[in-house]
């Protein structure tokens, strides 16, 4: 494709991204309290202005208003544009992949997308309330079960025991772990979350899958013992597993197949 087409249609998916990073702030801020994401319409949490169009545009509103309300001053988290751009790009990578690897078949692109951007959400949800809420979590075995079988009927190239492999390990694996440690190292919410992310990798390869397991424990060792060793947590904070895990899934999921090539090719010789 010429590269001119493609670098529009990458600029339009970080639109639309940023676009859905707005929402998914609103997504963030109500569904831990059991709020509809609908209504009413947003509003600064300290004056109650309604937030009108022109002070609703993802990231630009927070830079010409300068991080504050426009009506009270208030700070704005700050959390409201990183979230806005951490979607952004990733649709933006999503199309990009899309674009130079057509051959994954745009029934595991789009779902491997809507999951990526539900885990947006559900990390700052976790950060903040230690929880992944079931109304976000559980409509993403729709998606996997959607994804994967347009996938397969399709005829696009995809490991289909792989992923009820991948499904059932990281299900027994974190399963385990909550049950062993009695909820404290591992919360349900991980367990929850854990057949849409092994299998969404397993459709790539059972050795993906693993791979993703084995980076989210690889990070989250690297991120506690930092926090551990900066004071910025003790051994009894509770640090949430959710961002991990997701973070483990992005990195699986983006280069997992070429380094199980690179590892595998290294032991042929
Ligand atoms: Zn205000």
């Amino acid at each position: 494709m010429n590269p001119a087409v493609s670098i529009v249609i990458i600029g339009f998916a970080a639109i639309l991204g940023a676009i859905i990073g707005s929402f998914l702030n609103v997504v963030i801020s109500r569904v831990p309290e059991g709020e509809s994401v609908v209504r009413p319409r947003s509003r600064c949490p300290v004056c109650h202005t309604e937030i009108g169009p022109r002070d609703n545009i993802p990231v630009v509103s927070y830079l010409v208003l300068r991080g504050r309300c426009r009506t009270c001053r208030t700070l704005i988290p700050r959390s409201y544009p990183l979230v806005e751009i951490a979607t952004a790009v990733v649709w933006a990578i999503a199309a990009l992949v899309i674009l130079t690897q057509p051959s994954i078949g745009i029934a595991y692109a789009a779902m491997s997308l809507v999951i990526a951007t539900a885990l947006i959400a559900l990390t700052v949800i976790d950060l903040r309330t230690h929880r992944l809420p079931r109304v976000i979590v559980f409509p993403l075995y729709a998606v996997v079960v959607a994804g994967l079988g347009i996938a397969a009927v399709t005829g696009d190239a995809g490991d289909a025991w792989g992923a009820v492999l991948g499904a059932a390990i990281w299900t027994v694996f974190l399963g385990g772990l909550w049950w062993g440690s009695r909820g404290r190292g591992m919360g349900f919410g991980d367990v929850t979350l854990a057949p849409v992310l092994g299998a969404s990798l397993g459709w790539q390869s059972i050795w993906v899958s693993l791979a993703g397991l084995l980076a989210a424990f690889i990070i989250g060792a690297v991120v506690a013992g930092a926090l551990l060793i900066s004071g910025r947590a003790s051994r009894r904070s509770r640090i949430p597993f959710g961002p991990f895990l997701a973070a483990g899934w992005a990195v699986a999921l983006l280069v997992g197949q070429w380094a199980w090539d690179v590892y595998s090719a290294g032991l042929m010789i």
